[in-house]
């Protein structure tokens, strides 16, 4: 009877005054502008993925959890979402740590971290792209952007290696923004290349040397640069020109600019039109980083205890643009604040309420709604955001204890907890289809889609009923099984957890 109630009554609320423009902040343009996809409702999105040498560590993680929140946010505000991201498995440093002489060798060692990134990225709750793209299915597309490169005379050879003649673009550097000597000096960075007629050209196709697993193409025997990889799957997926490009700073150059680069002089067009980008996680003012050796991968932080939800709630508690300093204090205060969370919607669940509903709690969900977009809106200003939640979290806790919640507030307010967890991701599901501790294991529901809305709807229902018999709650207990009764399932109580079928 209440499902729906948030869009009507409590949106009529949330909707007043509110200008509803999600605003970004665009490294190409150096402003924070409105953000408008080509194609209206739709949102076609590229970030960058891992390479699959060594397990991600927290600082990576950090990049991919900002990326999840803007992906659920699009969401949130209406748009669907093409999520396109690659695997880079053939570079140098796969090349070295697999000790492969072969491609198939190659593969086999960089799926072994590929799942594992999956692993943690589940744990994360950092939802899965909607195409992965490896680096190694693609050497036919990278190969076609080179040669039209090469036709269009923006490449040179040397040795069997093609590089890109950043002369010949007039527009290089307007990522970044650095001028000539910059480029000079970031570009010396660079490694592994001999032979180009200018320090700051790069690679887009390496010759093959000492037996490494390689390629024969039309291009001569050899292996793909990292940046071409990008552009080539990029346009692959989402066409010559789409909305959003994502990483960490630390991308913007060489590796954004260059596939701008390569793309743009392929194709004519503009590549991208929102360029956004995540701040590093700091350890003791460092960058976290493999080659400082001061990280810790999400293993690490499990073998000490942590939970991992309580690292998504850390990474996202500053916003994305701003520098975070990663602590074990920090953690700390994250599984706290999550405990606060969990605990709520608890007692939101199981409270004996009286009937009715109460004004004041209606506005202050409604106003806690459109102060969490306002937040968001505002380039995905997550602190604000969780700021918001937590006001409204504490205003219906002294609500229930003054006995002024009512019972036609418990569903909307349960739903408002749905809508921020949309994007936040952080309250858990109380019902895990595996066996993690403390979970009830799901079994039965053959007859329905795993996910799908009947599937989601009937877990809520269940986890519901979990936590008002826990509560000793019976009544409500009772109320929800008749509910879910109504809706064409029963539900058994067996010693392996709950089972559930079509009646
Ligand atoms: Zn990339």
């Amino acid at each position: 009877m209440t499902f729906g109630v948030s869009e009507s009554i409590l949106g009529g609320f949330a909707r007043k005054g509110v200008t509803k423009v999600f605003r970004v902040s665009n490294t190409l343009s150096g402003k924070v502008e409105e953000f408008h996809p080509l194609v209206q409702h739709h949102v076609r999105m590229y970030t960058c993925g891992p390479t699959v040498y060594d397990h991600a560590h927290v600082g990576n993680f950090r990049t991919f959890v900002f990326q999840d929140i803007l992906k659920r946010y699009l969401r949130f505000k209406g748009y669907q979402v093409r999520h396109v991201m690659n695997i880079t498995d053939v570079d140098d440093k796969t090349i070295r740590n697999s000790g492969a002489s072969d491609l198939v060798q190659l593969r086999q060692y960089t799926d072994r971290f590929t799942t594992a990134f999956f692993e943690d990225c589940g744990k994360l709750r950092i939802e899965r792209p909607d195409v992965v793209a490896h680096a190694t299915d693609h050497i036919p597309e990278m190969v076609a952007l080179i040669q039209t490169l090469k036709a269009k005379g923006y490449t040179y050879e040397k040795d069997g290696s093609i590089y890109f003649k950043i002369a010949q673009f007039k527009d290089y550097g307007k990522l970044s923004k650095l001028d000539a000597e910059g480029i000079l000096a970031g570009a010396r960075v660079d490694v592994d290349e001999y032979g180009k007629q200018d320090a700051r050209d790069f690679v887009l196709w390496k010759a093959t040397k000492n037996g490494e697993p390689h390629w024969e193409t039309p291009l001569g025997p050899g292996r793909p640069g990292w940046h071409v990889e990008c552009s080539a799957m990029s346009m692959k997926y989402l066409g010559d020109t789409f909305d959003l490009h994502c990483g960490a700073v630390d991308l913007v150059f060489p590796h954004h600019e260059n596939e701008i680069a390569q793309s743009e002089a392929a194709s004519d067009k503009p590549f991208v039109r929102y360029w956004m980008h995540g701040e590093h996680l700091i350890v003791e003012g460092e960058k976290m980083s493999k080659s400082k050796g001061n990280f810790y991968t999400l293993r690490d932080l499990e073998e000490r205890g942590i939970d991992p939800l309580a690292v998504r709630y850390a990474l996202q508690s500053v916003p994305y643009r701003r520098q975070l300093n990663f602590t074990f204090d920090l953690l700390h205060q994250a599984e706290k604040s999550l405990a606060r969370l969990h605990d709520f919607r608890l007692r939101l669940t199981t409270e004996k309420l009286k009937p009715g509903s109460n004004q004041k709690v209606r506005e202050a969900t409604a106003a806690a709604l459109q102060d969490f977009e306002k937040a968001m809106d505002d380039d995905l200003n997550t602190a604000q955001a969780l700021a918001a939640v937590f006001d409204w979290l504490r205003e219906l806790n002294t609500a229930i204890s003054e006995n002024e919640l009512g019972e036609q507030d418990r569903q909307p307010s349960l739903q408002t907890i749905d809508r921020f967890n949309a994007v936040l991701e952080l309250w858990r599901p109380a019902i895990d289809s595996h066996d993690g501790a403390g979970s009830i294991k799901l079994t039965g529901g053959a007859s329905i889609e795993f996910g799908s809305e009947v599937d989601q709807k009937i877990r809520r229902l269940i986890e519901q009923r979990t936590q008002a018999r826990l509560a000793r709650n019976f009544a409500l207990a009772d109320q929800i099984r008749d509910q879910i009764h109504e809706m064409g399932y029963v539900i058994e109580d067996t010693k392996e957890g709950i089972r559930w079928k079509k009646r």
